[in-house]
């Protein structure tokens, strides 16, 4: 089974901190390399990690707060200067289009030297995109200003056991495609049941939940998810400070996870006030009493589903 990969470049919040950089994450999956926000310093930072920015197929952003935004003038640029040769699709709420029409002005007064597509998603149940294999929802949050949250969602589909067919040798055969839809073939004189080589591959999906107040939207979209990405600005003991500046706190996004029957939450965008791992335990203490099967991220931590 391929493996979804998901790099954190950055799990900070407004202002950043020596641990903690503004938001980034890096989704990839064979040749799709799809970043969620793009913070400032967030090029440098795939540089940290050891991931190459021209490899990014599309960028998906939550909301225009410059904790989430500021880095994409800086990535642009490198891509101009290292040759990026696809078209960069980038997706955002209302107002996308005209705010990237500002930010390429900002170092690029005739464009950028590769296409850009730009889209401003519409919230609801039609994917933000569908491809083969897998598709992107998007539903509105409440900040306070037009918000998006996504899941990125791999299809379940019936997918055929390359082991067995190297142990029956016919890895190459030009009937496999066959053998994939479940028929029965011969092959060298011998019958093969296709059914037999096939198996059910599960739907798997991860959503991210950014800035947002706790809302309904938030459940629905990340139902049943395998990962559930969400802020964390505040403490339970900020619950008041979180609700007026229009955030989460980490025991709010725990009952998201929980709520969703989502499988695992790590929580990210932490304000600077929990720098110290005393203070940021704290905050992973509280969400684990709500939904036990919790992580904190912290910048560069990569991992797997
Ligand atoms: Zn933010
Ligand atoms: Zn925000």
């Amino acid at each position: 089974m391929e493996k979804i990969k998901l790099t954190f470049l950055g799990t900070g919040s407004a202002i950043p901190t020596s641990r903690r950089n503004h938001t980034a994450m890096l989704l990839s999956y064979k040749d799709e390399n799809i970043l969620f926000d793009c913070g400032e310093g967030t090029q440098r930072q795939f540089r940290h990690a050891r991931l190459n920015p021209c490899k990014v197929t599309k960028i998906f952003i939550t909301h225009w707060h410059a904790d989430h935004v500021l880095g994409i003038p800086g990535l642009l640029q490198t891509l101009m200067l290292n040759g990026y040769n696809k078209t960069l699709k980038i997706y955002g709420p209302e107002g996308t289009k005209r705010m990237m029409q500002l930010y390429i002005g900002l170092f690029a007064h005739k464009g950028t030297n590769f296409p850009i597509e730009v889209h401003e998603v519409l919230s609801g149940k039609q994917p933000v995109i569908e491809e083969k294999e897998f598709k992107i929802e998007a539903q509105q949050m409440s900040h306070d200003t037009p918000t998006l949250a996504y899941s990125f969602i791999i299809k379940e589909k019936n997918r055929i056991d390359k082991d067995k067919l190297k142990k029956l040798k016919i890895e190459n055969s030009p009937l496999i495609g066959e053998l994939a839809k479940g028929k029965t073939v011969t092959i060298a004189g011998k019958k093969i049941d296709g059914k037999k080589l096939i198996y059910r591959e599960e739907q798997r999906k991860l959503t991210f939940v950014l800035d947002t107040r706790e809302n309904a939207n938030a459940i629905s979209l990340a139902k049943d998810s395998d990962l559930l990405v969400c802020e964390s600005s505040y403490s339970a003991e900020e619950t008041e400070l979180a609700k007026e500046h229009a955030h989460l706190t980490s025991a709010q996004a725990a009952d998201i996870a929980k709520k969703s029957k989502s499988k695992k939450l790590i929580l990210t965008h932490l304000s600077q006030r929990y720098e110290t791992k005393a203070q940021s335990k704290q905050i992973l203490e509280e969400a684990k009493k709500v939904f036990k099967n919790t992580e904190l991220a912290e910048d560069l931590m990569s991992l797997e589903i």
